[in-house]
């Protein structure tokens, strides 16, 4: 396992196999977190208030027993935090998020991948706004990579894939995230990991494993709803690879879960702070990045996220150009190359 420092590695959306040790936070310290909005910033564009406006932004809900923050005692990190954690941001020659198949030798293979490569490509691209590459696949090793049964399923060490990860990280990716059908477990008391992804390593990997009922012999889960927990989760750890920290302010992509059933509470979409966050890093046009993802949630059936999408759309009074370019991104993070 790589030490890459105490607020490195997130396990995005896993489940603990003991306690923790930690006293479950108290309901009230995650209720009412001071920024219900972006605070104005750097660069802050008031035409672009329809996108950053937390005033209907749904509160984190009081923790239930069980929940992530019932057992992750996480403060959360505002836009102000994010920026003085100066993340890795994309810059040429590292402008493209990688997406690194992984195949495991002697394994058989389950099944049809379900999001396929194809769209987890195409959605990552609208998501991000930025270019997408699929890999061609590489085999994991069992001299590199742990494996383990659990409960009658095979999983792979996720830090030992992170490991292999870095080592072959291609000089144009901005990140590079595995993604396997097989499930993944970060350390020996931990039963699952959905993914994980460093916070400025670049790499991460997640796993399409439990998203459907019949990982768990049952029948066959709606394909709409595997296809949801899909994009969910790679989004969810490439945008740790952004610096961004689980978010503790509204329901959002960037909440941690504990299970699947917490995962599925989750939206697909970022709350205001953490879209500004990522704005701040790619400088995109928040009504075009929109329009973007609807035309995708569309074309897939996903017809609440289409919803919501146009409910913000419709709240957009302004041109489509936002004046936020790459000429005022590199006021705010300077002329410097990406440190890492
Ligand atoms: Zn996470
Ligand atoms: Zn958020």
């Amino acid at each position: 396992m790589h030490v890459l420092g105490r607020r490195d590695w997130l396990h995005g959306a896993a489940a603990l196999a003991c306690a923790c040790g930690r006293e479950p936070a108290t309901a009230q310290a995650r209720v009412g977190w001071p920024f219900a909005a972006p605070q104005p910033g750097p660069a802050w564009d008031p035409s672009l208030d329809w996108a950053f406006d937390g005033r209907d932004a749904e509160p984190m809900p009081v923790p239930r027993p069980g929940d992530w923050l019932a057992e992750h005692e996480e403060t959360g990190q505002d836009v102000v935090q994010f920026l003085a954690d100066e993340p890795n941001r994309p810059e040429p020659p590292r402008d493209t998020i990688v997406i690194q198949p992984l195949a495991m030798v002697h394994r058989k293979h389950v099944g049809p991948i379900q999001p396929s490569l194809v769209e987890l490509v195409d959605y990552v691209g609208r998501f991000f706004v930025l270019p997408v590459r699929l890999a061609d696949p590489i085999v994991m090793d069992r001299r590199h990579v742990g494996v383990r049964m659990n409960h009658g399923h095979e999983q792979w060490n996720a830090n030992d894939i992170d490991g292999v990860l870095r080592e072959q990280l291609p000089g144009d990716a901005y990140c590079c995230i595995g993604v396997t059908t097989t499930d993944l477990f970060p350390s020996s008391d931990w039963n699952f990991v959905y993914g994980q992804a460093s916070l400025s390593a670049r790499v991460g990997v997640f796993s399409l494993a439990r998203h459907d009922d019949a990982f768990f012999g049952g029948p066959p889960s709606d394909p709409v709803l595997v296809r949801r927990r899909g994009h969910g989760v790679v989004t969810h750890e490439v945008g740790h690879m952004f610096g961004m920290q689980h978010c503790v302010h509204h329901l959002c992509l960037m909440n941690g879960s504990n299970d699947r059933e917490e995962a599925d509470r989750s939206p697909l979409q970022l709350c205001p702070i953490c879209l500004r966050k990522l704005q701040l890093s790619v400088g995109f046009d928040p009504a075009a990045r929109y329009r973007d993802l609807a035309a995708f949630y569309r074309t897939y059936g996903l017809l609440p996220e289409l919803a919501w999408v146009n409910a913000r759309l419709a709240r957009a009074r302004v041109s489509p150009s936002s004046g936020f370019s790459s000429t005022t991104r590199t006021q705010i993070f300077g002329h410097s190359p990406p440190r890492r």
